[in-house]
């Protein structure tokens, strides 16, 4: 049977100490040991269920992690303070000095500049491709190369990766297929479809209310243990811990993720096909015309729709601005960057999530100066919600 993720998150019987239908918070930087071997055990990852100092484990963190790695069927998770906490930690866990990336040139921002301007300190060298041209991919590859990394969805072009040929590439020449999915949580789950590394940033559809940042790393047993290995892992040693508080507000919004996605998927679905109506030039992975349509319905769980994200192209900034800005003033949502709020949220792509990419980049990947990505929310009334923004296009006349 297909994994069905919110069936796993439903199943998962975590309770508190006094037996409360919410686990209890643990508000502990360090734990006790009645004896001295069990902390030494501990420091050697050797006992089971011991928790030693919070930047290693905290409980909350655990519940979290745990409902995580069910929901994306792996066997771990690991919970961190922000999605480039969890982006940057799996990335250097698994490249030394000398080794090499082969990544998606459409990516989050951050990872871009993390890729290109950061990762050269340590001699680690990134060959960007267009992630949908599977040969630019396999001709990337070097014998140096450790890691194909990607997005699901595409942040913010939303090209759809072809996930299990990725894999397929990637075991040929054994290294890891790394995949951010933070646009399509319960729609893809990428581990079922051969990666071997799942990255989040939580703060977008998982938290879904704007109050934090936060992110996640799944994968295997082995992998996390190497993550969090007191002597060499990444994450134990740099340290980029999730707070303990925060981890259980988001472990209760991770509860109704799955009826907010399809409200999203249908909410950007009714605008996508007006918006096409209208002769806005829109890209929406749930229309037909997408390029990437047939992959995103061979590898989709079709439960929860095609997502909330979709563009339109106004050509110029200036164009995107005065809309986005008559869209602020008319109610259709806020002029504000990140994704998966309860409200709708637009910016234009080039000026602002994507600004660390260089323009002849952006050029290159045809991200257009007039991009306004739409993060659509959870509106009970999506047809008075199109008004306004038929409304605010007439305007633009
Ligand atoms: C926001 C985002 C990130 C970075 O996450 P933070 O929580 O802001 O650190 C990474 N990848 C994608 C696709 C994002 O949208």
């Amino acid at each position: 049977m297909k994994h069905d993720p919110s069936r796993a998150i439903f199943e998962m019987k975590q309770f508190g100490e006094f037996g409360d239908v919410n686990p209890s918070i643990t508000d502990s930087a360090t734990y006790t040991f009645l004896q001295a071997k069990t902390m030494s055990d501990t420091f050697h990852g050797e006992s089971e269920g011991c928790f030693l100092y919070s930047r290693h484990w905290n409980p909350s963190n655990k519940y979290l992690a745990d409902v995580l790695a069910a929901m994306e069927g792996t066997e771990e998770g690991w919970v961190t303070a922000s999605g480039m906490g969890a982006i940057t930690s799996a990335i250097l866990q698994c490249c030394n000095a000398g080794d090499h990336i082969v990544s998606s040139v459409t990516t989050y921002g951050g990872t871009f500049a993390f890729m290109q301007n950061y990762l050269p300190k340590f001699n680690i060298k990134t060959t960007f491709v267009d992630i949908t041209d599977l040969d630019a991919v396999r001709n990337a590859i070097t014998p140096e190369t450790k890691i194909i990394y990607t997005e699901s969805m595409t942040n913010p072009m939303l090209q759809i990766s072809d996930i299990p040929a990725l894999a397929e590439i990637a075991n040929e020449h054994n290294i890891k297929l790394m995949v951010d999915n933070t646009f399509t949580p319960m729609i893809i789950q990428p581990a079922a479809l051969g990666a071997h590394i799942v990255v989040y940033s939580m703060t977008k559809f998982i938290n879904g209310k704007n109050d934090c940042v936060a992110g996640a790393i799944c994968g295997t047993h082995e992998f996390i243990g190497s993550l969090i290995d007191v002597n060499s892992g990444t994450a134990m040693l740099l340290g980029p811990v999730l707070d303990p508080l925060r981890s259980s507000s988001i472990l209760k919004n991770l509860h109704t993720l799955h009826i907010r996605m399809q409200q999203h998927s249908k909410n950007a679905m009714y605008l996508a096909i007006k918006m096409k109506g209208a002769g806005l030039k829109i890209s929406y992975p749930g229309l037909p015309d997408h390029k990437g349509h047939e992959i995103m319905k061979s590898q989709m769980n079709p439960d929860f729709g095609y997502g909330g994200m979709l563009s339109i192209d106004l050509i110029t900034s200036d164009k995107a601005n005065r809309f986005m800005e008559l869209m602020e003033m008319h109610d259709v949502g806020y002029l504000a960057v990140s994704l998966g709020y309860f409200k709708t949220l637009f910016s234009n792509s080039g000026k602002s999530t994507s600004s660390e990419v260089p323009q002849d980049v952006q050029d290159d990947m045809g991200l257009s100066a007039g991009l306004v990505r739409f993060s659509v929310g959870l509106d009970h009334d999506i047809e008075r919600t199109w008004k306004s923004i038929e409304y605010c296009l007439k305007m633009m006349e």
